[in-house]
């Protein structure tokens, strides 16, 4: 059955998208079932999974309204080896015409339901929010995947963060819990990040990944090809912690 992973800090341009997207895609090359959620009106994981978000005839915005089922609006997306339940702009009305609906927070939950055979692992890729849409992915997984770039901000954000998360855990979903930070955009040459680097892993421990993602290029200019780094460009160093960091996730699991 699947193991289900948000994606989540409501701090903007940290790199949630770029992680699913890229994890999905390691997680494929290493032989995972995978299905990609975007959660996201803007719909970046989307197009950056190389499926248009112009031309969904359905999305994850029809499964919120249950007007069709994950298996009716899921995309394949061959050139990256993972299915995708893509999002566009319709998705933002999603939250106010879900709002006098009944268990509106457990929609995803029980629209995954039936395909949770069909996969390895699920990813859902949250809006930089603590909004309806991210309560719903929260709602269904097992466990969320922080990123965070190593800079003076990153650990005010996460306090509300972790508190969303214990909020959601006593009240909806005993299930989740945090499965990890993961250090992105990573330059060692910055001192500065190199001692929040520091403080995270004497904070967290071992809820610190042990794979650190660069800062690399390759990974920005994939998306404008409507692929992931690891799809685009296997080679680059971002694309090959990402892959070394699916395999630390396959491994993780085993724990959980
Ligand atoms: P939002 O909050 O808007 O959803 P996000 O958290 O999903 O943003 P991304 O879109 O993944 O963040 O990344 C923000 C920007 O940083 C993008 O332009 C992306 O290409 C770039 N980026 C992400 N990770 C890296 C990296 N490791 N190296 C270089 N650029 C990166
Ligand atoms: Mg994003």
């Amino acid at each position: 059955m699947a193991r289900i992973f948000c994606i989540a800090n409501q701090k903007g341009g940290v790199g949630k998208t770029t992680t699913t997207v890229n994890l999905a895609a390691g997680l494929a090359k290493v032989g995972q079932r995978v299905l990609m959620i975007d959660l996201d009106p803007q719909g970046n994981a989307t197009m950056g999974s190389g499926v248009d978000k112009r031309q969904l005839a359905l999305s994850v915005y029809d499964v919120l309204l249950e007007s069709a089922t994950i298996a009716q609006a899921l995309v394949k997306s061959e050139k990256c080896g993972y299915d995708v339940l893509g999002a566009n702009r319709e998705l933002a009305g999603a939250e106010v015409e879900l709002v006098d609906e009944e268990r509106r927070e457990k929609r995803l939950k029980l629209a995954l339901a039936p395909v949770l055979d069909d996969y390895d692992f699920v990813l859902i890729d949250c809006p930089p929010s603590l909004s309806m849409l991210t309560l719903n992915g929260l709602c269904c997984a097992h466990g969320v995947i922080v990123p965070m770039q190593c800079e003076y901000f990153a650990l005010e954000g996460l306090t509300d963060l972790v508190n969303t998360i214990k909020q959601v855990h006593a009240n909806l979903n005993k299930d989740l819990a945090i499965i990890g930070l993961l250090r992105v955009m990573f330059d060692p040459r910055i001192t500065l990040q190199q001692q929040v680097s520091e403080q995270l892993k004497s904070h967290f421990g071992d809820k610190v990944f042990n794979t650190v993602i660069p800062r690399n290029v390759r990974l920005a200019e994939a998306p404008s090809y409507g692929l992931p780094g690891v799809v685009f460009d296997p080679a680059a160093k971002g694309s090959q912690a990402f892959v070394e960091f699916a395999q630390e996730m396959v491994e993780r699991i085993q724990t959980l």
